[in-house]
């Protein structure tokens, strides 16, 4: 019989490797929604945009494909920062461009959060980040949201060292009016506040709007979502130029280059082509208000959604089986064994060939 390493033994007892740092065994990762290898499923988990991008932005990634690709990127992304500061009326001093929001995040957190009062964010929202505290031991204090999932700004009126939240939350969906942020900011000048508007762009109103009156407002955005860019991996802040020198400190010492010449180009078309983002996104938004309809018409508490995805819960079927069930018939939703969301599932708004699918699916599952 030969010895057993470690990799053979069931996680929960295996050997810490001496290499580890730490950190790094104390660490608790995020847990990204599944990227079936199957490519037959409908696809509800994971947010995606069911509509490619737009056709401007693959022309400009071919165009960018030459003998090129052996230079070096612009560290500073500064074509793709005019094109952000244009769209939104800034500067380009106010725009910050990472590898995803999550990387954007990540500085944030790191440049941002570090301080001896806690950092606040609301018991139901994006799982990252209790993570990125575990990374950068940032100490947090989560603010449950109401029974009904809103988010009252009055219970972050205490000490902090930072205040974020999604906006529209995730994955509730519910978005909190720009007056309450506002609120928020007035009261909380010394400490920074960050809203993540990865799903702004299906009916919220941005909190941009407030940056150039809220030094301590920094907002965060994807190209993931609404531009249906999630695998090129762009994502930006807005803020003030002092916010966003704390994001360029961050980002200098850890990696000069994270967008690549192929992710500049792209995005810089994204903006570029607004009738596309206009046409998708307002498909999005009819399909999300007609299943959210459907879904209560059999039987679905349906929390009213901003997002592109909805929020639901059967009052008399186990989630977890419904997901299950679900997944037999090869569509995939997310479901999250969490406390006070464990009978919610959280399902991307597909197009409608997919929406209808989910639906007849459901149908048949509750017969
Ligand atoms: C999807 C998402 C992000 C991250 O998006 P990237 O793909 O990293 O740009 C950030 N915050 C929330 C709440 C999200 O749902």
């Amino acid at each position: 019989m030969t010895a057993q390493t470690p990799a053979q033994l069931p996680p929960t007892i295996r050997a810490v490797n001496p290499c580890w740092s730490p950190l790094v065994q104390r660490l608790t990762p995020y847990l990204p929604g599944e990227q079936p290898k199957l490519n037959n499923l409908v696809k509800l988990n994971t947010n995606e945009n069911p509509y490619g991008p737009s056709p401007r932005v693959l022309e400009a990634i071919q165009a960018e494909l030459s003998d090129a690709l052996r230079l070096y990127p612009d560290p500073n992304a500064d074509r793709l920062k005019q094109a952000i500061a244009d769209y939104y009326g800034m500067t380009p001093a106010q725009i910050f461009v990472g590898n995803g929001s999550d990387e954007v995040l990540a500085h944030a957190f790191h440049g941002l959060f570090q301080h001896p009062a806690p950092l606040l964010f609301p018991d139901i929202s994006y799982s990252f980040y209790p993570v990125y505290c575990g990374l950068y031991g940032i100490d947090f204090v989560t603010v449950p949201l109401a029974d009904d999932f809103t988010l009252r700004v009055q219970d972050y009126a205490q000490s902090n060292g930072g205040i974020i939240f999604p906006n529209p939350n995730a994955p509730t969906g519910r978005l909190l009016p720009l007056t309450d942020i506002e609120w928020l900011l007035q009261r909380n000048r010394d400490s920074a506040v960050v809203i993540d508007e990865a799903y702004i762009d299906f009916g919220g109103e941005t909190a941009i709007t407030l940056v150039d009156r809220y030094p301590n407002l920094l907002v965060t955005q994807t190209l993931s979502k609404a531009r249906s860019l999630a695998g090129l991996r762009v994502g930006f802040a807005v803020g003030h130029p002092e916010l966003i020198e704390a994001l360029e400190r961050i980002k200098n010492s850890f990696n000069s280059y994270p967008l690549d010449r192929l992710a500049i180009a792209g995005a810089v078309a994204a903006f570029a082509d607004r009738t596309h983002f206009e046409n998708t996104r307002q498909a999005i938004i009819a399909s999300r208000e007609h299943l959210s309809a459907t879904l209560r018409e059999m039987g679905f508490e349906v929390l009213p959604s901003t997002a592109n995805f909805i929020f639901a819960r059967h009052p008399d079927r186990d989630a977890a089986e419904l997901a299950a069930a679900l997944r037999e018939r090869s569509i995939i939703v997310r479901h999250f064994r969490q406390p006070r969301i464990d009978q919610f599932l959280r399902i991307t708004v597909g197009d409608p060939t997919q929406n209808t699918a989910l639906i007849a699916a459901l149908d048949q599952i509750l017969a």
